[in-house]
């Protein structure tokens, strides 16, 4: 059975190049780069070398680069670090649709005391700045806000938030687990403190992430241990993850116009042919601020888990929700958050492309949904 993977914010196929680029690491050059050796020094060189290319892509330098587990370790760590680096500060702001990354050490802090403040969005899901900027106060530790949601692709507008921070001295954290590789990102131009990455959302493997902490900026490491990272990250680096993760930053570079064309005019066809042939059928996000490879389709009065699993019949991988979160039924928090009403949200399904999907996966989707659809209206008619 051919098999139709639209699940690219959940993760991403490995690129052929990257597992090229990573086999040598396993097999051959196997030694730890902390050591004295030759053998050792080799592979610090090729480690060295993904720190440049992570770095490139974003526009940082190698140095303000910290490799990490994945993406939610970055996230921790960012929130972390910050507190301690402000020990007389309580407040913390964030936004209602952060991923679990984030969202989950923010509801433990508050209930360890912290002044957690969740601004909320609208029903594009975008945030309203007046309400951020009214809520940055000389006690705020950190600003913590996502480049790209997962489940809508809805963008937020990182470049004026990191003004309003720098303007105030506060640092920022952006989660752009999802941005990065789909949109460009240039840290020289815009003034984050810290940003979250990880590789299997951008074709690397699991298991590997990276940090980038500005430098000036005071860190204190979450994982504490051996001296790799400069001290910033104790334990033995994940080097042929690393090496893919390098690899697949430069690649991620090179396919970034044919993710903002190509990608983002499948994405386009598929939503629009949705739309407009399915009834009751709405596009949930902003539709001009988004994540070139994501739409979010609400059908109304039926549950999206049904119809995944009568799409997956025909090998056709799609998410309804937040993959983390998937399992649970219930509604999606970002679309609560968003205000979708219940018996749209609870029938929500995120297509999620990649620069391995074609027409032809997009004409199988348009031949298959709509029929999924009406036997799904047809099961339990509601008015
Ligand atoms: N942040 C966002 C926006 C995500 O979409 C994800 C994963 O889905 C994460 C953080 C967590 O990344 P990881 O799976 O590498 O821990």
């Amino acid at each position: 059975m051919r098999a139709v993977y639209v699940d690219n914010n959940a993760t991403t196929r490995v690129a052929p190049e990257v597992i090229e680029a990573m086999l040598p690491y396993l097999a051959e050059q196997w030694g730890n780069p902390s050591s004295m050796h030759t053998f050792g020094g080799q592979v610090m060189h090729a480690v060295d070398a993904a720190r440049e290319a992570t770095a490139a892509l974003i526009g940082a330098e190698p140095r303000e680069i910290i490799f990490m587990s994945c993406g939610t370790e970055a996230d921790n760590t960012v929130i972390h670090s910050a507190l301690a680096a402000a020990p007389n500060k309580s407040r913390i702001i964030t936004t209602a649709v952060e991923h679990p990354a984030v969202l989950n050490p923010m509801k433990e802090l508050q209930k360890k005391g912290y002044d957690v403040v969740f601004l909320p969005v609208d029903t594009e899901g975008r945030l309203n700045l007046h309400e951020l900027e009214d809520a940055l106060d000389a006690n705020t530790a950190l600003v913590s806000v996502m480049w790209g949601n997962n489940e809508t692709g809805v963008l937020f507008p990182i470049e004026r938030i990191a003004e309003l921070c720098a303007m105030r001295h506060i640092p920022l954290h952006v989660d752009a687990v999802q941005a990065v590789g789909k949109i460009p990102i240039d840290l020289a131009r815009v003034p984050i403190t810290y940003l979250a990455l990880s590789g299997h959302k951008l074709h690397a493997p699991k298991g590997v992430g990276a940090l980038f902490v500005r430098k000036g900026t005071p860190f204190t490491p979450l994982i504490s241990g051996g001296h790799q990272e400069r001290g910033r990250r104790g334990g033995t680096e994940n080097v042929a993850s690393i090496v893919g993760l390098g690899r697949a930053c430069t690649l991620a570079g090179e396919h970034l116009d044919e993710e903002q064309t190509r990608v983002a005019a499948l994405r386009d066809r598929l939503e629009h042919e949705i739309l407009t042939t399915i009834p009751r059928a709405f596009r949930q996000g902003d539709p001009a601020m988004r994540l070139p490879n994501t739409t979010n389709i609400g059908f109304e009065a039926i549950e999206g888990e049904a119809i995944l699993l009568l799409l997956n019949e025909y090998g056709i991988c799609a998410s309804s929700g937040s993959a983390c979160t998937s399992g649970s039924l219930d509604p999606s928090h970002v679309l609560v958050a968003m205000g979708i009403p219940f018996t749209r949200a609870h029938g929500s399904i995120r297509f999620s492309l990649s620069r391995y999907n074609t027409d032809a996966d997009v004409d199988f989707i348009l031949e298959k949904l709509p029929g999924i659809i009406a036997r799904l209206r047809e099961l339990s008619p509601v008015p």
